[in-house]
């Protein structure tokens, strides 16, 4: 699933190709990916609007339109956002196609179908859908280790789960999750609260870099994940410890482990993560 590295590279190779362009025309073949308004209302409301800017909140890509209005995407499980020349072959499970005045196309593909597309007012952006109750950006300057202190205090659940919490946190998925536990040298099984000061300064550190990493590498391509341009990204190649359980851990040696922690599959060095 695209976590916010993926989704912010997606809006980084997007940018210059459509800052300033008109939305001539768009084609729904799906209308359910789309969750408000109604798909007819949808395509009347965002046909001549000009883009902006392109934004990211948590998993969220944002693209800011003409007249006040925002055009919202949540890839989701295998959801795909890329930039196409309107002479390219339309892949299977294209569901949307919002044709530039330049003429090129902006896709939207996604075999399972989970993720949604959402045009709102600006004003109503803080109000709509998850991203009302999204926690803060890990990645901004003002999200400090105390706050990242205050989230963990009190709380018993295991420290991965609260990591995957959009609500405490934005933006992190199971992948950097798991690494980022593995660079603090956290056990992902920990009661948030449990963890010492040293240690929330360890996961913190670990957490900028590992999602910086992430996007340094335009994404981690396991699966489906794309970026704009519709290429895949190489942070798969410099993963620890996700994807890699029974293989030897790269500090120690050690076989890495594979358990489950609130239903998702988490991988780790008992080892080296105490
Ligand atoms: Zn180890």
């Amino acid at each position: 699933m695209p976590e916010l590295p993926e989704v912010e590279t997606v809006k980084r190779t997007l940018t210059p190709y459509l800052i300033n362009k008109r939305i001539a025309r768009v084609k729904i073949y799906h209308p359910g990916v789309i969750t408000i308004p109604d798909p007819d209302t949808f395509s009347n409301l965002i046909t001549e609007k000009i883009i902006k800017s392109l934004g990211r909140r948590g998993k969220y890509i944002i693209f800011h339109l003409s007249e006040g209005y925002c055009l919202i995407g949540h890839l989701r499980m295998t959801g795909q956002l890329t930039l196409t020349s309107p002479d390219a072959p339309l892949l299977p499970h294209t569901h949307v196609v919002f044709t530039l005045d330049n003429d090129s196309q902006l896709r939207w593909v996604d075999t399972r179908r989970f993720g949604r597309l959402y045009l709102v007012k600006e004003e109503e952006l803080s109000t709509t859908a998850g991203l009302k109750k999204l926690g803060p950006e890990p990645l901004d300057p003002a999200f400090k280790v105390k706050d990242l202190a205050n989230i963990c205090s009190g709380r018993k659940k295991p420290i991965k789960q609260v990591l995957l919490d959009q609500t405490l946190i934005a933006g992190i998925g199971n992948i950097y999750a798991d690494e980022m536990l593995f660079l603090a040298g956290v056990d992902p099984r920990r009661a948030a609260s449990s963890l010492t000061l040293e240690e929330i300064k360890r996961l913190y550190e670990a957490m900028k870099t590992s999602l910086e990493q992430g996007i340094k590498n335009n994404g981690t391509s396991i699966r489906d994940y794309v970026d704009g341009s519709g290429k895949r990204g190489s942070n798969q190649d410099f993963l620890k410890v996700y994807g890699r359980a029974n293989k030897p851990c790269l500090f120690c040696g050690e076989p890495l482990l594979r358990i489950k922690i609130g239903g998702r599959s988490t991988h780790f060095c008992s080892h080296c993560q105490k």
